[in-house]
């Protein structure tokens, strides 16, 4: 008798939480959308749906290139060139750490084999 109860709740449930064409049309009325385009700088133009009272972001990455794309068609955010020099910093970040790290070692060893020779 319970199973009866729950299987018949669920499936009531079902086809009144089920998305139907008019549930979509009610929640479009309560968040109506502007399109926003973005322009990268390969002139991949990306029209993004906002809701109207959200905040728009000033670049948006292109889907197609990933470079990043903004507002402006005339004037559209140019390529990161920032990126090899962000590889560079962290290729040097990497090595320093090391280099501190083998010191580390070294200076660990140095002590260690100074103990154990006295
Ligand atoms: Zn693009």
């Amino acid at each position: 008798m319970q199973g009866a109860f729950m299987a018949g709740g669920n499936a009531i449930r079902g086809t009144r939480v089920g998305a139907g064409p008019m549930g979509e049309a009610e929640r479009g009325e309560a968040a109506p959308r502007r399109r926003i385009p973005f322009w990268c700088a390969n002139g991949h133009d990306t029209r993004v749906a906002f809701a109207s009272d959200a905040d728009v972001p000033e670049l948006w990455d292109c889907p197609r290139c990933g470079l990043p794309a903004g507002q402006d068609q005339e004037n559209p955010p140019p390529a990161p060139r920032t990126e090899p020099y962000k590889t560079h910093l962290a290729y040097v970040r990497e090595r320093r750490s090391d280099a501190d790290g083998d010191a580390l070692l070294e200076e660990a060893l140095t002590r260690l084999r100074g103990r154990r020779g006295a």
